[in-house]
């Protein structure tokens, strides 16, 4: 993805996902298998060596493609430190960014590998009764239990967490949602980040046909308003919020950039050899 400054790759952890997300078109797919650390990795090289060609630099690398990366942890982790080696793509820690739908335990032992990468959670509702019709993992691991642990890794790593917040129009881009949002979480030293949803197949067709028509840009900014003004009334709890009051922002779409393709063309790609390959042992 090529922003202003940065140019950033999108990679993915796992083929198909098992957290089951009803707005996601991977979890709809169902989990295949983890990735290896290699081939987490190969993902940003294979980038960044195009982007070289052009003059260019990697500098930012989000986990936020297929598969949760906290449900392969180990791997995840072993491609982070690589990641970060100087003598390998030497991606400063503060440039990773590891997305979760919000697994509790991994996100307490992350807390604790003395790394400064930013945490993402995928929030995207402030009840648990709404979180849960979302996203499956919330009957498991609530929402107080969920803000506990992201407290506790803001605090040990002093970084700032990223929400994530898919907006589904009439769902949860009200700004009754957003003041909830405001109040779940006061306090934490957070941003919070709307993305416009791309409705997927699989969504229950009320919440399709509601996100097909995509909310006005007018929409959007009332909700990111209202966020904004709950999120900055519930920071000043906090003096450590206070100094850096939570930002809200509404993420725009990158451009399509037919040469940084990342995550899923490099999966497709493994899926076409293993295929040929397997035609050829036939
Ligand atoms: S965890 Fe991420 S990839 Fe998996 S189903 Fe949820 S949104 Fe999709």
């Amino acid at each position: 993805m090529r922003y202003e400054k940065r140019r950033t790759a999108c990679i993915s952890t796992q083929a198909g996902c098992a957290m089951g997300c009803v707005f996601c078109a991977t979890g709809q797919m169902g989990f295949a298998r983890h990735l290896t650390p290699g081939e987490i990795v190969a993902q940003p090289v294979a980038i960044a060596r195009r982007l070289e060609a052009e003059g260019e630099r990697l500098s930012n690398v989000v986990l936020m493609g297929m598969g949760e990366p906290l449900h392969n942890y180990d791997a995840t982790l072993q491609a982070i430190r690589a990641l970060t080696d100087p003598d390998g793509l030497g991606i400063g820690q503060r440039h990773i960014t590891v997305s979760t739908v919000g697994l509790v335990p991994a996100i307490r032992r992350l807390a604790g590998e003395g790394l400064q990468v930013t945490l993402a959670v995928s929030l995207h509702a402030a009840t648990d009764a709404e979180r849960a019709k979302l996203l499956p993992v919330n009957r498991r691991y609530p929402l107080g239990a969920l803000l506990a642990a992201v407290r506790d890794y803001s605090e040990k790593t002093g970084r700032r967490v990223t929400f994530e917040w898919a907006l589904i129009q009439g769902e949860n881009d009200t700004p009754e949602q957003a003041h909830a949002l405001g109040r779940l979480l006061k306090g934490l030293l957070c941003h919070v980040n709307l993305i416009p949803l791309n409705p997927t197949g699989g969504m229950p067709a009320a919440r399709r046909r509601r996100s097909a028509s995509r909310p006005s840009r007018k929409s959007w900014r009332a909700t990111a308003s209202a966020a904004r003004c709950a999120c900055a009334g519930a920071s000043t709890f906090r003096p450590a919020a206070a100094s850096s009051r939570p930002k809200c922002c509404v993420r725009k779409p990158p451009q399509p950039d037919s040469r940084v393709k990342g995550a899923r063309a490099f999966l497709m790609y493994h899926k076409v050899r293993k295929q040929r390959g397997a035609t050829k042992d036939s």
